[in-house]
């Protein structure tokens, strides 16, 4: 489902020179729930987003389900990422003018849905993560735990094949992070949807298919 081919990435400013990424190849399989660890700077954010096609390599070759992205342009690369990739974040990233269901209905907007559609698949994202009662919900009245129940269901909303989720439970207790964790598992396991995440728990980590490490920009186990 990903595959990564040498994948080298260089930040370059001015006087400084940061090799992020060392020759890094890995393939994920479809239906695999992969997780990525390491120190901090080590590379993890940098590789996830490549592999969400945020982030240019260097060098090396990337291919998403089963397609090489290097020929398309802007405008096809976010509707191939649009319809391909969901994104989940640490911190959220909710807008919190937005109500619930509107937060959710977002990834929808670029594609050719009518408000009814966006509605319906929006509703079933929330039931799916526990909280289709909190429809109506502004995120700053919600949990922590509870809004990244609300940034799953966006991420899943247009049902893509790939969900990429950088420490998705970093910011909560142990025990909704364990909550987002089952959540993570059933989609994985129920609907077959790809999961690549970083993490810095251990405990985490070990409830995935497998485990990468990355130390200094390269992969060590
Ligand atoms: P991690 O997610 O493991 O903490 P990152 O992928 O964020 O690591 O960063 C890997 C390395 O690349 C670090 O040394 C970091 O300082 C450097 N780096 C990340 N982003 C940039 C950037 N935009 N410009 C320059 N260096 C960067
Ligand atoms: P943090 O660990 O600081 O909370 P996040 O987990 O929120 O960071 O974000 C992880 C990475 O994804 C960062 O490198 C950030 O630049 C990038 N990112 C965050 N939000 C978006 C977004 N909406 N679209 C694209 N990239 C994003």
């Amino acid at each position: 489902m990903i595959r990564l081919q040498n994948i080298e990435k260089v930040y370059r400013t001015d006087t400084i020179e940061t090799l992020a990424l060392n020759s890094i190849s890995l393939d994920v399989a479809k239906g695999e729930f992969l997780s990525i660890m390491g120190p901090s700077g080590c590379g993890k954010s940098t590789l996830l987003n490549i592999m969400g096609l945020l982030d240019a390599p260097s060098k090396g070759n990337i291919k998403i389900a089963e397609k090489s992205t290097e020929k398309l342009n802007d405008k096809q690369l976010a509707q191939f990422r649009n319809k391909t990739l969901g994104f989940i974040f640490q911190s959220y990233h909710l807008i919190n003018d937005l109500q619930v269901l509107d937060n959710v209905e977002l990834p929808l907007l670029y594609r050719d849905t009518t408000a009814k559609e966006r509605r319906a698949l929006a509703t079933e994202a929330l039931e799916k993560v526990g909280l289709a009662n909190r429809i109506k919900h502004f995120p700053t009245q919600l949990s922590g735990g509870q809004r990244q129940r609300v940034a799953i269901a966006r991420a899943i909303v247009g049902r893509p094949d790939i969900i990429l989720a950088d420490e998705p439970t970093g910011n909560l207790d142990s025990a909704m992070g364990n909550e987002i964790m089952d959540i993570l598992i059933n989609l994985n396991r129920n609907d077959g949807t790809t999961i690549v995440m970083v993490t810095h728990d251990e405990n985490m980590a070990h409830k995935t298919h497998r485990l990468v490490r990355l130390f200094d920009g390269s992969q060590v186990q």
